[in-house]
């Protein structure tokens, strides 16, 4: 089994960190600065389940001159071309404007979507309960799984799902 899948999420939500623990070493980027992957970075992480390519679609926020027209254009693409959509969100706001602009992106492109609730060691296991109660009310995701990509507490899950949709 091999396939593409698309890893959204804003700026510090944890994919860097997410794609770090995957891999076991340091290959994408951790920064505390928004949008400084300029470019798709292509993590490929293989066990005996399968393989999965990770793509990097840093576009996805909302355009605010023609380059980042460009660039939702080129995510949305990308975001019809691969075989699942992981999208990492974390429990710190409800769904504000940057989320419900992903939403709106989604709900064009056929793509199934899995929901990565994150940095659930930081907050309660209520808070984390009501938080996919929203989600789940929000878009017909085909998953939502809690995670912490810091802790690497249900990443294994997260893989098990995707490798599904491969
Ligand atoms: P990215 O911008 O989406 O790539 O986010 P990063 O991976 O760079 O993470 C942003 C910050 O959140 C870093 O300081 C990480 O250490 C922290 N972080 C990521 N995942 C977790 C998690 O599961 N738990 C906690 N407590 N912190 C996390
Ligand atoms: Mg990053």
């Amino acid at each position: 089994k091999s396939g593409f899948v698309a890893l959204i999420g804003r700026p510090n939500v944890g994919k860097s960190t997410l794609m770090n623990h995957l891999i076991g070493q340091k290959i994408a980027i951790t920064s505390d600065k928004p949008q400084t992957t300029r470019n798709r970075i292509q993590t490929v992480y293989t066990d005996d389940r399968g393989q999965i390519v990770f793509l990097d679609t840093p576009g996805i926020h909302k355009a605010k001159n023609k380059l980042g027209e460009y660039m939702v254009g080129a995510a949305e693409r990308t975001l019809k071309e691969v075989d699942v959509i992981l999208w990492l969100v974390e429990p710190s706001s409800y769904i504000g404007a940057g989320e419900q602009h992903i939403l709106d992106i989604l709900k064009q492109v056929k793509t199934p979507v899995v929901l990565a609730i994150n940095k659930i060691d930081t907050v309660e296991k209520e808070k984390v309960l009501a938080y996919i109660d929203t989600y789940r009310k929000a878009y017909p995701f085909s998953e939502i799984i809690p995670v912490s990509a810091l802790k690497g507490a249900n990443l294994d899950t997260v893989l098990e799902v995707l490798m599904k949709y491969l």
